[in-house]
């Protein structure tokens, strides 16, 4: 069957939805948005664990409380979003050792500002590197090495760059951030939003323009348009096309290009590095850890880097739902998704006992989530080195003809964000509409002519 329509969209995240709402608002109706999935959200997921709703993907709204608003937590107010105030500055007084004691405060803050100092001279090592100036070589930051030494280089590196680089989500929008803990998820946001533009009813898309369980396989691209193939043979013909896919499925082969993309471009998609951050939910009969003011994230510190570092009770959340929440990333987070989960039970359970001791009870459940195997996501979110940033975001966001890239992967400020998502769909489109009038004057000019 084929289908024929103005603007195809590939992706029901929030660049996507984002995207299509406001072509919808500038008077562009004819829209289909073909989803990989069999729900909307992508990376934003909620999912029943333990008695309650907890987010697989996307938990915090990120930049709170500045000077600007952010517009994800304009929507969540719109929504009476439940959520909850974190403060991770608390977690490096709580780093336990191999025998379940806890660092003195004071190391910690040395060992903590240490790295900081460390990091900074790295990145500023990072930027000169170019001119490879010896003298840079007596600056050379020193390697972390200690338990204590490997897990501050780990939160600062894999979750606080802020401490190190001004960052601008959080320079723009403010510093707190807020996690989100409602029933209704994450993904309640993005039914708010299709409130606006697509039809619905009591919570759930009607609108026969969301196709989920389409899979694209194929953009056929020419001057006069796309042609989109699905896996399921369906064939939907657009004048345009915003691809909102991840930078993990755009270095895969799920979606192919005919032509081919041009060098200029598999070039910046393939240098653009990929975070896989996942959150791995354990619950348990009972508490047998703090839950006291500041106690909300502890860290293990282990001789092997980011090996079950980082650790959040979710008793602020949901009092009562004995649940703990370990971050593993990249290769730990390749190396979980790839064994069994009871496999990851029970290393998990080490750790724990190493830390509160050997008589705390077993998790009854485990929930541990795939972004990397997952081949609509292929990743967690994007990564740019933060001093090649801008030439690199240029060339992968750049439309090829008729076809337009968004996602927070093409966010320059935000990426990595849900709001960098949000955004990066608004940017696209108005960017298409450019196009389109510029397209229609031609035409009518064509016609004034004939
Ligand atoms: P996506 O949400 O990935 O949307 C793309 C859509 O395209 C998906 O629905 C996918 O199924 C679909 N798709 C893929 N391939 C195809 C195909 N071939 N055909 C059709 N459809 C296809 N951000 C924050 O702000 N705060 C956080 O705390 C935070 N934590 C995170 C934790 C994790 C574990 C992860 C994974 C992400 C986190 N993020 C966080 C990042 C945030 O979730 C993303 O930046 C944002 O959701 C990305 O939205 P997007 O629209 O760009 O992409």
């Amino acid at each position: 069957t084929t289908t024929r329509c103005s603007v195809v969209v590939v992706g029901a995240g929030f660049s996507g939805l984002s995207a299509a709402k406001l072509l919808a608002e500038n008077g562009v109706e004819d829209v289909v948005i073909l989803e990989a999935a069999d729900r909307i959200g992508g990376r934003v997921r909620k999912e029943e664990f333990g008695g309650v709703s907890v987010e697989l993907g996307a938990g915090w709204i990120s930049g709170v409380g500045g000077k600007q608003s952010n517009p994800v937590w304009e929507l969540a107010r719109q929504s009476n979003l439940r959520t909850c105030f974190s403060d991770y500055s608390n977690a490096r007084y709580n780093i336990y050792d191999d025998s379940g004691k806890i660092f003195p405060s004071r190391i910690a803050a040395d060992s903590y500002k240490k790295a900081v100092e460390s990091a900074i001279r790295k990145l500023r090592n990072e930027e000169s590197n170019h001119d490879a100036d010896l003298s840079v070589l007596a600056e050379t930051p020193s390697v972390p090495k200690t338990p204590i030494e490997l897990a501050i280089d780990f939160i600062l590196h894999d979750f606080e760059m802020a401490e190190v680089e001004p960052i601008s989500t959080y320079v723009d929008f403010g510093e707190r951030e807020f996690l989100v803990v409602d029933e209704r998820g994450y993904e309640c946001l993005l039914y708010k939003m299709a409130e606006n533009f697509l039809l619905t009813s009591e919570g759930k898309i009607l609108d026969s323009r969301l196709k989920l369980n389409k899979v694209v396989r194929e953009l056929q691209h020419s001057r006069n348009g796309v042609s989109v193939k699905t896996e399921d043979g369906s064939i939907y013909e657009a004048n345009y096309v915003i691809l909102s896919v991840s930078i993990g499925v755009l270095q895969s082969d799920l979606i192919s290009f005919n032509p081919p993309l041009p060098k200029w471009k598999t070039e910046a998609i393939n240098n653009c590095d990929i975070m896989v951050y996942t959150k791995v939910f354990l619950k348990f009969p009972r508490k047998f850890w703090p839950c006291g003011p500041e106690k909300e994230f502890f860290i293990y510190a282990n001789e092997r880097r980011g090996y079950y570092t980082f650790w959040q009770h979710m008793e602020n959340a949901y009092p009562g739902s004995n649940i703990l929440v370990v971050t593993l990333t990249n290769g730990e987070s390749k190396r979980v998704e790839a064994q069994s989960d009871q496999q990851t039970m029970k290393e998990a359970m080490e750790v724990l006992r190493k830390m509160f001791g050997p008589e705390i009870p077993d998790a009854i459940d485990i929930l541990v989530p795939r972004w990397w195997n997952n081949r609509f996501q292929r990743g967690s979110y994007s990564n740019y080195p933060i001093y090649i940033n801008h030439p690199l975001i240029d060339d992968i966001k750049a439309p090829l003809g008729r076809i337009y890239f968004t996602g927070e992967h093409t966010n320059e400020k935000f990426n990595g964000y849900v709001h960098g998502a949000y955004l990066s769909g608004i940017e696209t489109s108005k960017a298409l509409l450019e196009e389109m009038r510029i397209e229609k004057e031609i035409i009518g000019e064509n016609e004034a002519f004939l």
